[in-house]
């Protein structure tokens, strides 16, 4: 059993506060109660990170650190290195203003129970006042009734009710979720690492040279009968001009009409 360690300072160090999403996040903890398979651990970290949390707690892991939490936990191993291991639940909920408990199962006299997404929303409104803790239990006994009641909501995720107990990972990518959707007001921004791919508009005397090239091969193959146009070319300039070309695709279409061209040549 790894003994705790730096508790005081590390459990209770609040870094920051404001109005910035990141920074209601960073006062979130995700407390493992108990957990006996390290590849849980290794899944909670990488689930928190993806969703920008970082401040992981396990009280008594049956094994921890284990290769397996490494394996799991992918690019997240950052947060496995800097987790704080407890002996008791009350150390890692020590200096939090607001604690829930994660359960599936209905308690008689358990503190009053809120579903996946408005908790998290009661989450973030108590990260204001200081830190908050979210509790998840062992992977087969689940939370205590004692460990529950050491906590002011208890919190579903609402599953299939025939079978809807999450695997103990899984439990915690969906509230990670649920608290980074809400800190971000539901709207959290989309990154992308990809440059989007911009060519510049095509200016007006290439759009015309492009018409004129269009005309001529058309003519030239035969399908534009001069005699009788039909408006065909203004048919085509009325396709051409809800596109919107860009200088790249004038290229291509007239890299197109040349290869045209040069077959006709060769036969
Ligand atoms: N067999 C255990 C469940 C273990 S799952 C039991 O009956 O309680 C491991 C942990 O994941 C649970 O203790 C809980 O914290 C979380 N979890 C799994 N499914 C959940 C759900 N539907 N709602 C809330 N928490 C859940």
């Amino acid at each position: 059993m790894p003994t705790a360690r730096r508790v005081s300072e590390s459990v209770n160090s609040n870094p920051g506060s404001g109005q910035n999403p990141r920074d209601a996040l960073s006062r979130v903890r995700i407390v493992l109660a108990n957990p006996s398979h390290p590849g849980n651990i290794g899944a909670a970290a990488r689930a928190m990170k993806t969703m920008d949390l970082a401040r992981l707690i396990l009280v008594r892991p049956k094994k921890f650190p284990d290769p397996e939490a490494t394996a799991r936990a992918a690019g997240a191993g950052d947060l496995l290195a800097r987790a704080v291991v407890c002996d008791t639940l009350d150390q890692a909920l020590s200096g939090t203003v607001f604690a829930v408990a994660l359960s599936a199962r209905h308690r008689n006299l358990g503190p009053q129970r809120l579903q996946a997404r408005e908790a998290a929303a009661t989450i973030l409104e108590n990260a204001e006042a200081g830190d908050v803790a979210l509790v998840f239990g062992n992977e087969t006994t689940g939370l205590s009734n004692e460990e529950v009641q050491r906590c002011q909501r208890t919190v579903f995720i609402p599953a299939n009710p025939e079978y809807s107990s999450l695997n103990l990972g899984a439990a915690v990518q969906v509230m990670s979720y649920e608290l980074r959707l809400a800190a971000c007001g539901g709207r959290p921004i989309e990154v992308t690492r990809t440059v989007p791919f911009r060519s510049p508009p095509a200016g007006s005397d290439d759009i015309e040279r492009f018409y004129a090239h269009l005309e001529r091969v058309t003519i030239r193959t035969g399908f534009l009968d001069p005699k009788q146009p039909k408006r065909l070319m203004a048919k085509i300039r009325r396709l051409f001009g809800r596109t919107g070309l860009e200088r790249d695709e004038i290229n291509i279409l007239r890299g197109m009409l040349d290869a045209v061209e040069r077959a006709g040549e060769r036969r």
